[in-house]
């Protein structure tokens, strides 16, 4: 059994890992900021004795003394991740993914832990490789709102690329496609949630541009199943885990209208600058690497993320 670092851990994503990490008896110290998490999503944990928090901000070198300790192995989820959240935090987002990442891997080299990067399918910017393997380079804007993200993300994959090669530690990074489920934040603006969240209250589900962008949505418990498989492998190069079935946001806002039974209309908003407009993962190589590929389809994975919901629109959240 491994003593591990989650960083992000009181995060969507990050809470979901160290539940499963504890459940697959490893003991785990979850490390956050609180910028964008919420410690709900750890209050059940709080009499696990396996399980310890420290509210720290990982762009800050961790004091002497009281840093995680010896680590097996460092889980790097840490970073705003939804386009109001990184555009709000935009310097807290280009800091997190460069010297907050390298924080981290400075903590995996000190105690020879093995590492895994939360990197993101927006290191492919705006494709034009349809559907998007590993081997594409990307179509990033540089300079736009977005680039505080995405240039983030890629200066990261960069840096634990340098970490393997140059000091030899053993890094693992994942591209995380579109990824919903309870935990995720009520308000903090991603699509799945905003929808859910207007469906429930009878108000309008907001469509940005005509709704014909693609995306994928890949449910909470299938990423993190890929993410545990990933990091017991001895991959060093991005793979993609996401869920391969592509939806236009429209057809998105119909399946959360039928799985709601909400009689709620759809109105139109503007389309965020460069928001892209197709995305959807070529996931070959976790399905050949790791035999993995997701198990539940959206008209499943939004019935199984209703009661969360229902419990944040029922008090105002
Ligand atoms: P989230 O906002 O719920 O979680 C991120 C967590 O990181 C939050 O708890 C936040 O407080 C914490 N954090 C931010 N800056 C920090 C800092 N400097 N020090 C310590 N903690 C800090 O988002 P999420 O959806 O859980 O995303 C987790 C990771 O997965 C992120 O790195 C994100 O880029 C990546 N990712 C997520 C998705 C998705 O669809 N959910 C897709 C692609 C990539
Ligand atoms: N979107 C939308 N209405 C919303 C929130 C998002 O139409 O209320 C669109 C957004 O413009 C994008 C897609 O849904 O095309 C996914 O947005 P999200 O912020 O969840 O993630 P992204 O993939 O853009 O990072």
């Amino acid at each position: 059994m491994m003593r591990i670092l989650v960083t992000g851990a009181a995060g969507f994503l990050g809470s979901h890992l160290v539940d499963r990490l504890l459940a697959d008896g490893h003991s785990v110290v979850g490390v956050d900021n609180l910028s964008t998490g919420n410690l709900e999503n750890l209050a059940h944990l709080e009499r696990d004795s396996r399980f310890r928090f420290e509210e720290w901000d990982i762009c800050r070198p961790f004091p002497a003394g009281s840093d995680p300790g010896p680590v097996d192995f460092v889980f790097n989820l840490a970073s705003p991740a939804s386009p109001p959240e990184y555009l709000r935090l935009a310097i807290e987002t280009l800091r997190v993914g460069s010297i907050g990442t390298e924080n981290a891997l400075k903590i995996a080299e000190q105690y020879g832990a093995g590492f895994l990067h939360a990197s993101t399918s927006e290191c492919y910017g705006e494709p034009l490789e349809h559907p998007q393997t590993e081997n594409y380079w990307g179509n990033v804007n540089p300079v736009g709102p977005r680039s505080v993200y995405d240039e983030a993300k890629r200066y990261a994959e960069a840096l634990v690329m340098a970490y393997n090669r140059s000091r030899g530690v053993k890094t693992h990074l994942v591209r995380i496609f579109n990824t919903y489920g309870p935990r995720l934040h009520p308000s903090d603006g991603r699509v799945i949630s905003n929808f859910l969240m207007q469906a429930l209250r009878g108000e309008p589900l907001t469509v940005y541009g005509g709704g014909t962008q693609t995306r994928s949505f890949c449910y909470v418990d299938d990423l993190i199943e890929g993410i545990v498989r990933l990091a017991a492998s001895s991959e060093r190069l991005p793979v993609n885990l996401g869920n391969p079935v592509e939806f236009t946001i429209l057809e998105c806002a119909q399946a959360v209208l039928e799985a709601t039974g909400s009689r709620s209309e759809i109105c139109f908003e503007p389309l965020p600058e460069d928001d892209p407009s197709r995305r959807c993962p070529d996931i070959t190589k976790a399905r050949t690497l790791l035999g993995w590929e997701p198990r539940i389809n959206l008209k499943e994975g939004l019935a199984m993320s209703l009661e969360f919901f229902r419990s944040k629109a029922a008090v105002g959240a």
